[in-house]
């Protein structure tokens, strides 16, 4: 099964070819701050397996991680260790993120406590229901 994604403005699309690698969630310090949330999540590919439409903007975090993401809407994209073996895309930038679920967590010592209590939490309204909702995100697919 192939993979394809992207980010939320369409200015980048990637396809990913099998066999992927694990997926997985990360806690660390770095990639909250790379995403802004609690966690991040992805699934490996060896990186000749990715193909993007047109490559995405790159931070290095440390001297020895390359973040991808696209400078027009700020989607985080990618991790990938500089000049390794795989890359690490994003799981929900996948067309079909259900598809997949995460395998194994690092740095679980990082983890929000509350992380363990979100399935409890009351439901609010689909941000879709919205009176004037329209969507500027590129559609999956
Ligand atoms: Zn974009
Ligand atoms: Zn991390």
């Amino acid at each position: 099964m192939d993979y394809s994604g992207g980010c939320q403005c369409g200015a980048i699309r990637y396809l990913a070819r099998a066999p992927r690698d694990r997926a997985s969630v990360c806690y660390c310090r770095m990639c909250q701050k790379a995403s802004g949330q609690p966690f991040m999540a992805f699934v490996r590919f060896r990186a000749d397996r990715v193909s993007w439409s047109r490559p995405p903007a790159i931070f290095a975090s440390s001297t020895i991680v390359e973040r991808g993401f696209c400078a027009v809407c700020g989607t985080p994209l990618s991790y990938r260790q500089i000049a390794g073996e795989y890359v690490s895309l994003t799981l929900h930038s996948l067309d079909d993120p259900a598809a997949l679920a995460p395998e194994m967590a690092f740095s679980p010592e990082t983890q929000a406590p509350w992380c363990l209590t979100l399935g409890h939490l009351p439901a609010g309204p689909d941000v879709a229901d919205l009176p004037d909702f329209v969507s500027n995100q590129q559609p999956d697919g």
